[in-house]
């Protein structure tokens, strides 16, 4: 049987590790807060006290966890899957990381025998507890090849981009250019309803108009309706995502990223709302009326 260690169950990594016990793995888990570890140990994974008696005798660890410093704790940090885990793991972090971060961790990992995967995913909460992920892969081509038992249960898509650090490249893009059109979307709705337009109109408009994208399409209703129940994706992890692909940019690039630093600051702002607030709530920030103070 197959043994993974799973480490971060949050609203991605939750529906993550039921995958595996469906699969039927053998699946060790563990996360900062058990209780979304509950209903998995019903299921039949293993609670491991820490990131390290998750990785012992691990085939796999995959880690979906929230950023840079959530990631270097659980593989690094006292107790971090590391400490236990055996020459020739599979190492597959699936967390949206930033590339210096990636690009650190692989030489880390590597420099104890284990085996890095780059893999950051796209999907929300549902496709990761359906097994409808796309995975983001950068990895050397055999290592690739030896991971896909592993990936086979979250994923219909792998898109291998090349060497380690090459599917965060993509991930960090994808992400910018989201959260570019998010913020976009809400400004535009905001100057929408301002002038007094019929907001049924503007939202079929919006869907049937070249400006459409999945991303603009799903949040224009919710935005407009002022629906930010269930949040899937937080403004605190747009945030994060913009900032740590504006930093790429400003590494490879000769001029500043200018829409993508107006994103991040849109982003530090709405994150204020909570960290636990949907993205969307982008549109409470924007649609203030001129005069109406801050
Ligand atoms: P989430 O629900 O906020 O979960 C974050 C996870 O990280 C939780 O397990 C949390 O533990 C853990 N964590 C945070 N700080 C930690 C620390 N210092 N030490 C150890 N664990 C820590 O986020 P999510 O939506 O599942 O996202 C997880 C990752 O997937 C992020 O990198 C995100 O950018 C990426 N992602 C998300 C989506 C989406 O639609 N949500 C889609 C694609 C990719 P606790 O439970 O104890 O707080």
């Amino acid at each position: 049987m197959k043994r993974v260690a799973f480490i971060g169950l949050g609203r991605m990594g939750h529906g993550m590790a039921g995958r595996y016990l469906d699969a039927g793995f053998s699946v060790a888990v563990w996360n900062r807060s058990k209780a979304k570890a509950v209903d998995l140990i019903a299921r039949g994974a293993r609670w491991a006290r820490s990131p390290a008696a998750a990785a012992h005798g691990a085939d796999a660890i995959v880690t979906m966890v929230a950023d840079d410093k959530a990631s270097r704790t659980v593989w690094l940090g006292q107790d971090g899957a590391v400490g236990t885990a055996k020459a020739g793991t599979l190492a597959i972090e699936c967390s949206t990381v930033s590339y210096q971060h990636a690009l650190d961790l692989a030489r880390e990992l590597r420099g104890r025998g284990l085996i890095y995967i780059d893999s950051p995913v796209t999907g929300l909460p549902d496709a990761a507890a359906s097994g409808k992920l796309t995975l983001l892969v950068g990895a050397d081509p055999a290592d690739l090849e030896n991971a896909r038992p592993y990936l086979a249960p979250l994923s219909t898509t792998i898109r291998h981009f090349g060497s380690v650090g090459s599917g965060t490249v993509y991930k960090l893009i994808n992400n910018l250019m989201g959260a570019i059109q998010i913020a976009g979307i809400a400004e535009g709705l905001a100057i929408a309803e301002q002038a007094g337009l019929d907001m049924k109109l503007v939202l079929e408009a919006v869907e049937t108009g070249v400006a459409a994208s999945p991303q603009v399409v799903r949040h224009s209703k919710r935005m407009a309706a002022r629906n930010f129940s269930g949040a899937t994706f937080t403004a605190a992890l747009r945030h994060k995502d913009a900032a740590y692909a504006v930093k790429l940019a400003e590494s490879l690039l000769a001029e500043p990223p200018l829409l993508g630093r107006a994103a991040v600051a849109a982003y530090e702002r709405a994150k204020a709302y909570g960290s636990d607030d949907d993205e969307g709530r982008m549109i409470e920030i924007v649609s203030r009326p001129r005069g109406a103070g801050k």
